[in-house]
């Protein structure tokens, strides 16, 4: 069977996704593939909001300065460059596809559960990248 030569792991900033993670490099390792980080940021609802906080901040600034600290701290722990980490914003499934086809992934790794997959047999997004997905998908048990 031919190697993968290039991973990629949808990171949600929960603490399960350290097992994806060294999951993905375990078979990067072995692979000798290149590994990539994608986390993909969902706009907040605006009725959400409340008319006051729209005056003073950008949430959308905010979420995406957070999501770049976060990104930061993966790829240090994890030594991973940061041109290899990817944000995106909207639809996760969609920018999860996008990124697929850019980034030319053969593999793509996603956690079992994450935090819209608690109780479900398979968390909503790894359910969501499987119909679909244009290349391998990993799903990675977690919070067993
Ligand atoms: P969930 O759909 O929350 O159960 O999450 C399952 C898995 O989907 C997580 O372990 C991640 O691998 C991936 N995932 C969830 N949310 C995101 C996100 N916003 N950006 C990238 N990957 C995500």
């Amino acid at each position: 069977m031919k190697p993968y030569q290039h991973l990629l792991v949808a990171v949600d900033f929960t603490e399960s996704i350290a097992t994806v993670i060294e999951r993905a490099q375990q078979i990067a390792g072995t692979d000798q593939a290149k590994l990539s980080l994608v986390h993909v940021i969902e706009p907040a609802p605006v009725d959400f909001l409340d008319q006051t906080m729209l005056i003073d901040i950008n949430l959308d600034d905010l979420l995406k300065k957070s999501a770049d600290k976060q990104m930061q701290t993966l790829a240090e722990k994890y030594a991973i460059d940061m041109a290899d980490c990817h944000l995106g914003i909207g639809s996760v499934k969609n920018e999860i596809f996008n990124r697929i086809k850019e980034l030319q992934v053969d593999l793509l790794v996603v956690g079992s559960h994450g935090r819209h997959g608690l109780g479900l047999l398979l968390g909503s997004t790894a359910n969501a990248v499987l119909h679909g997905a244009s290349c391998d998908v990993l799903a990675v048990r977690v919070n067993d």
